[in-house]
């Protein structure tokens, strides 16, 4: 019996299950109906016994993207996730231009911007309330519908994709890959592997692979709703928690994403605890406090790691095993958006797979560090800079003051948000020195 069939057999007792989430997860959910789910994320006992080209650990943006353009190239692709999706991850739920570029390329984008909310402005506060506001373009969508969107892409264009915990991998003597699942006496082979667990690291430094002990930053957050309106996305910047920002983002329908992220290391030298910051910045900070004064429900406060500025496992790939996406650390410091650049990395690495597998030739793959080395890193090195700069609070209010009184500034604030502009621009002296003649 096929893994189809056998899939089917399974139907009724699965329904139970997702019915039940169903019922608890509201309008999340509305858009995967039941028998949908049930179909496209099968027990990892259903899926056949054989080698596969890829096999891609976690079903974030990073894999689930990879996952799509090698499926789309006809590789036998197998995708494993430790959650049952959808799911939930803890995010601010933003996406900028290299998040809707990704979409775009996977054949996505018409259906994220017509599910997604649509906000054209982003206004940012000075750590002493200086007011600047920036024109874009940025879709909110929670990652819950984003996820399962990407990851459902993934499996409409041919990939299998199986609930499980990896917790070892191992490269064979023929240089092919085995993942073990926790709890199930099942291997995988495949001639490529690619890690894509997002900031937990732990897979890869159990066979060796380098990271550093603690991940950049932390941050937390809750959806509130609220009758106060605000169709912008709120930035701002607190002495409390530099370098690192609170946010307000409107989801939609009077819903906020609010949240706070901090420097890691900054938390541990002050002993700081995140949730007090949160409270802080709701309490302090006007606009959040009128939200919350007229909410009317919020959701409890989660939080979770990031990793940016390649603060990740050290190398990207090794033999037949490629890192993608948060695990190797492409959020870009500064923005801390990293959906975008996880779906970059993940392209980025399925078009090198395919070009090794197509060819026969696995030394291929080292291009993906090099690319990686010569493509991605000078980018994150230039938004570091802009990070520093904003990190101290007289810099940060002197920057913002410049910013709000010249349009030039502002506009080039748009295009580091778009990727158009290098931060270097506007956080350097020459680009202060401009911002008093344009
Ligand atoms: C509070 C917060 C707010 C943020 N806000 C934004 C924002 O507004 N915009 C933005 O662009 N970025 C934001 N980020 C960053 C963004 O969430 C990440 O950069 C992005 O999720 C990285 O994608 P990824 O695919 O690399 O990893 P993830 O999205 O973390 O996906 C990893 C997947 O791997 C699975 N997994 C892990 N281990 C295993 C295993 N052993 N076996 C099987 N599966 C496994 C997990 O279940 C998960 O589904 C925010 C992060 C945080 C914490």
């Amino acid at each position: 019996m096929d893994a189809l069939a056998r899939g089917r057999q399974l139907l009724p007792s699965l329904a139970n299950d997702l019915m039940r989430e169903h019922s608890t997860n509201g309008t999340d959910a509305q858009m995967i109906s039941l028998e949908e789910k049930v179909k496209w994320q099968l027990p990892a006992s259903l899926v056949p016994d054989k080698k596969w080209d890829v096999v891609i650990i976690g079903a974030g943006p990073a894999g689930s993207i990879a996952a799509v353009h090698l499926a789309a190239k006809n590789h036998q692709v197998l995708l494993i996730d430790k959650q049952r999706f959808p799911r939930d991850k803890v995010c601010g739920d933003g996406l900028i231009q290299d998040a809707l570029r990704c979409l775009d390329n996977a054949g996505l984008g018409e259906r994220i911007r017509e599910r997604g909310h649509l906000v054209q402005i982003a206004t940012a506060f000075s750590p002493s309330r200086i007011e600047v506001e920036v024109v874009g373009l940025f879709i909110t969508m929670k990652r819950r519908m984003l996820d399962t969107m990407i990851a459902r892409r993934a499996v409409d264009l041919g990939a299998d994709f199986i609930c499980g915990e990896v917790d070892k991998i191992s490269v064979k003597k023929d240089q092919s890959v085995c993942f073990s699942l926790r709890d199930i006496h099942r291997n995988f082979h495949a001639h490529v592997g690619i890690i894509a667990t997002g900031a937990n690291v732990r897979l890869l430094q159990r066979i060796g692979w380098q990271a550093p002990s603690r991940p950049s930053a932390v941050a937390v957050r809750c959806y509130v709703t609220s009758s106060l309106e605000l169709d912008r996305m709120v930035i701002s910047y607190d002495k409390s928690i530099a370098p690192g920002y609170a946010w307000i983002f409107p989801m939609g329908k009077h819903e906020y994403n609010v949240g706070c992220g901090i420097s890691s290391r900054r938390a541990a030298k002050k002993s700081m605890h995140l949730k007090r910051a949160f409270e802080d910045f709701v309490r302090e900070f006007p606009l959040a406090r009128e939200l919350m004064r007229r909410r009317t429900a919020a959701t409890p406060l989660k939080g979770y790691a990031l990793r940016y500025g390649f603060e990740g496992v050290y190398p990207y790939a090794r033999g037949p095993l490629l890192a993608i996406g948060e695990t190797i650390g492409t959020t870009l410091p500064f923005t801390y958006e990293g959906i975008g650049k996880a779906m970059e990395t993940g392209q980025l690495a399925a078009e090198i797979v395919h070009a090794a597998l197509d060819s026969g030739n696995l030394r291929k793959l080292v291009e993906y560090p090099q690319r990686l080395e010569s493509e991605l890193k000078p980018r994150c090195r230039s938004y570091r800079i802009a990070q520093r700069w904003l990190a101290v609070p007289k810099i940060n209010d002197f920057l913002l003051n410049r910013a709000r009184k010249s349009k030039h500034s502002r506009e080039i604030l748009s295009g580091i948000l778009t990727e158009t502009n290098d931060p270097r621009e506007f956080f350097s002296l020459k680009g202060i020195i401009r911002t008093f003649f344009k």
